[in-house]
């Protein structure tokens, strides 16, 4: 496995070379990387070799993740999508489905997935987005929003409302009635292909509905973003990783009053600050990596947690390290002006700092004492 996990770093690696800043201000990652990366099972790379994956477990397929976030958030990105994707395809597909979807998922075929609508943010139980069944095919109408990796997918993974419940679609792309908008300004991961979908009377086969029966809404969209959450997480490590680096780099290497800054006492601090968010970081994501790898009990709140500290840690890092580089970090085309507007979406998307928290903050009241009577009481 470990081997695996070296050949499929090497593998992104040399995709990704240096030209992670080129792609971001091009807005464009050039297809065919996307194609070979995806070819290779390197975009959903815990799926199981039956399928054509490469049957990396939580904590490896984490650590492939982290590598690309520190190479590229706008791949990673793509990365968290298409394994979001394959995920809910594993967990809701029908064997069949999974025979049919997850070899083209890990064969090349490009797929992104939809959740958000305008009325539809933080509050998912709020979806319109709608799923019919006429005869033998299903159709389709809704207006998602911000699908990462909309603009190169050949697949959709639309979530709508279906008879009393929900339901998870699969959704050509050019299938007729799809209209793909791209997103062409997105503060950060620029590269990561963001668009928003129309979807007007899209007719697809009924054996395209996942599991083929209606879901709880809550149920597919909380079992969706919790493999985004813990990808998402080790992409954060992957930035953290990334501004560490640079800022050390840096530090190390420019002059000011006669002596390295990274000697000045304020500029160290900021150093050993990067230090500690990044293996705080990388402790919460493999502890909940072995949770999914355990099939524990405690993945749930374990993956909650990690996104949580990973995103922030990040998003404050990026500013650190900008801060360290200074004028040296302040334009376009760098690491840490770049890992600064890619790490400020991480606290917004799969779960804002704000609903994730209130997710911590009910699993340390359930975790509380039940017995309320005063002690001097008891
Ligand atoms: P809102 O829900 O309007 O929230 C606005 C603010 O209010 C936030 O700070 C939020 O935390 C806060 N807030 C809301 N409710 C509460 C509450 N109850 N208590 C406290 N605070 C609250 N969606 C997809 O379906 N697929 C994708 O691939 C995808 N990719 C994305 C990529 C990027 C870069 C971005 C920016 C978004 C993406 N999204 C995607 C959408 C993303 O999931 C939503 O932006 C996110 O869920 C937040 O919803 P919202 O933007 O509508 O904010």
């Amino acid at each position: 496995m470990a081997d695996r996990l070296a050949a499929a770093v090497a593998a992104v690696r040399s995709q990704v070379g240096d030209r992670a800043d080129g792609w971001d201000l091009a807005g464009l990652i050039p297809e065919p990387v996307l194609r070979e990366l995806g070819a290779a099972g390197l975009l959903c790379a815990q799926v199981p070799a039956a399928y054509g994956g490469q049957g990396l477990s939580s904590l490896l397929g984490g650590e492939l993740t982290a590598e690309t976030g520190r190479l590229c958030s706008s791949l990673r990105s793509v990365q968290t999508s298409q394994g979001m994707a394959a995920w809910t395809v594993e967990r809701f597909g029908t064997a069949a489905q999974q025979r049919h979807w997850l070899p083209q998922l890990t064969g090349g075929r490009l797929a992104a997935v939809g959740f958000s609508e305008s009325a539809a943010g933080s509050d998912l139980s709020a979806i319109s987005t709608t799923v019919r069944a006429d005869g033998d095919e299903l159709v389709l109408d809704g207006h998602k929003r911000w699908m990462t990796a909309a603009h190169y997918a050949d697949l959709l993974v639309v979530f709508g409302r279906y008879e009393d419940g929900a339901a998870a679609v699969l959704v050509p792309a050019d299938a007729p009635g799809v209209r793909i908008e791209r997103i062409t300004d997105p503060l950060g991961c620029r590269a990561a292909g963001h668009a928003d979908v129309l979807l007007e009377g899209v007719r697809v086969p009924a054996g395209h509905l996942l599991g083929g029966a209606a879901l709880p809404l809550p149920l597919l969209v909380t079992t969706a973003l919790a493999y985004g959450r813990m990808s998402v997480a080790w992409g954060c490590v992957g930035i953290l990783r990334a501004t560490l680096a640079e800022a050390s780099r840096h530090a190390a290497t420019r002059e000011q009053f006669g002596r390295p800054i990274g000697a000045h006492q304020l500029v160290a601090g900021h150093l050993a600050e990067l230090l500690v968010a990044e293996q705080v970081a990388t402790r919460v994501c493999e502890h909940a990596s072995r949770c999914w790898d355990a099939g524990s009990a405690e993945q749930v709140i374990a993956t909650v947690l990690a996104k949580q500290v990973a995103a922030r840690s990040a998003a404050q890092a990026a500013a650190t390290a900008v801060q360290v580089l200074a004028s040296a970090g302040a334009r376009d085309g760098g690491v840490v002006a770049r890992a600064y507007r890619d790490a400020k979406l991480m606290e917004i998307i799969e779960g804002s700092n704000e609903l994730l928290g209130l997710l911590l903050a009910q699993h340390a009241l359930d975790l509380a004492p039940k017995d309320l009577t005063p002690k001097e009481e008891r």
